[in-house]
């Protein structure tokens, strides 16, 4: 705290990403990378911008990359958005269509990001509780709503809702913003780009962070209608025009164009889900269905925090929400066989030493 902040300053409360320690023989699945590395196209391309023009600006539009997008998903460019990371895509997309009257609705547990960007945007919202099967129930979102958004798969649970959900959500609210966040949909959840053509109301936003193994390039990206787009290129261009350097609009452009690396590490991270999903529910734990590159587990009596602590201990990092509901869950990123066979291994020992609480 100090006397120089702003009263805006002050009143955030920032979002805790996982941590990123430094230590040897860390096996980290606490912050959902990709175990597999991006593609060496990608890598190739970037290597390429490491250059003499790096002096100069970067094409504040990103249109080579909007164009690439377009042609992937079938759009046209007027209905691509790209930003630096899908977090900062999620910030302008709170700040240009989720401000309105009635609050802005969105699960009880969900990317505990989107009640960070209300704070600091000063938008009103409502938090939906998930059923008891951590699902989203779309019945539940018949109410005044300002707008809604969803993470589909959602997160951190992994459950994802199948398409003709989210078209009955858009057909039930034709006359408000709907976001829904496909940051893990590549993993088997369905995505609603499809929905874009007869829904001017709906923005969806996907990352290069996960199934493409990008986090570190921070390239994220909207579809939507384009006057959806033009609302977010409107704050992003009272913001930063560059937000994407060279290197992230080539390399992300080369990723695009390797749907072999692509297909191969999705479908990796889909077989080590059901390898660390069995071993898990061998060692005694229930795990949600998932959709995502992570599964959300707990143990019927030792407590998600002293598990973390102690996997913590034997090198093993995941994540554990000290938050209502979920306390008693972590959420284990699927790593590779030998990742996962070392959090199986620590967790059947401390499971054989801790006394159940
Ligand atoms: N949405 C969800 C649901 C996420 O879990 C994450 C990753 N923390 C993001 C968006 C943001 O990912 P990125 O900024 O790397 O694209």
């Amino acid at each position: 705290m100090s006397r120089f902040w702003t009263d805006l300053a002050r009143d955030l409360t920032p979002y805790v990403p996982g941590e990123q320690p430094r230590l040897p023989d860390l096996v980290k699945l606490n912050t959902n990378e990709n175990p597999f590395g991006p593609s060496p196209r990608a890598l190739e391309a970037i290597r390429g911008e490491a250059a003499e023009t790096l002096r100069l600006y970067p094409d504040p539009k990103s249109s080579a990359l909007r164009a690439a997008l377009a042609a992937y998903h079938r759009v046209t460019p007027e209905q691509v958005f790209v930003g630096n990371g899908s977090d900062e895509v999620l910030a302008h997309a709170f700040a240009a269509l989720l401000k309105h009257d009635p609050p802005l609705l969105f699960p009880d547990i969900t990317y505990s990001f989107y009640p960070v960007y209300c704070r600091l945007f000063g938008i009103a919202h409502e938090t939906v509780p998930l059923d008891g099967d951590m699902r989203v129930r779309i019945a539940d979102y018949r109410r005044p709503a300002g707008a809604i958004i969803l993470a589909n798969p959602n997160a951190p649970t992994g459950v994802a809702l199948a398409r003709d959900k989210i078209a009955t959500l858009l057909e039930e609210h034709p006359d408000v913003p709907v976001v829904i966040d496909e940051a893990y949909v590549d993993f088997g959840a369905q995505t609603a780009i499809p929905l874009i053509a007869s829904h001017p109301n709906l923005l969806v936003v996907q990352t290069m962070s996960k199934s493409r193994s990008l986090a570190g390039l921070r390239v994220g990206y909207a579809i939507g209608d384009a006057a959806l787009i033009e609302g977010l290129t409107r704050v992003k261009d009272s913001f930063n025009s560059y937000p994407l350097g060279r290197p992230a609009q080539s390399g992300a452009i080369a990723a695009l164009q390797d749907e072999a690396w692509f297909a191969q590490a999705r479908a990796a991270v889909i077989v080590g889900r059901a390898r660390l999903s069995k071993g898990l529910s061998r060692l005694g734990l229930e795990v949600l269905p998932s959709s995502a590159n992570f599964v959300f587990t707990r143990h019927p009596s030792r407590g998600g925090a002293m598990l973390a602590a102690a996997l913590r201990q034997r090198a093993v990092l995941v994540r554990h929400f000290n938050a209502p509901r979920i306390a008693d869950f972590l959420r284990i990123t699927v790593g590779t066989d030998s990742q996962t066979d070392r959090l199986l291994e620590a967790l059947a020992s401390i499971l054989a030493e801790a006394p159940a609480s």
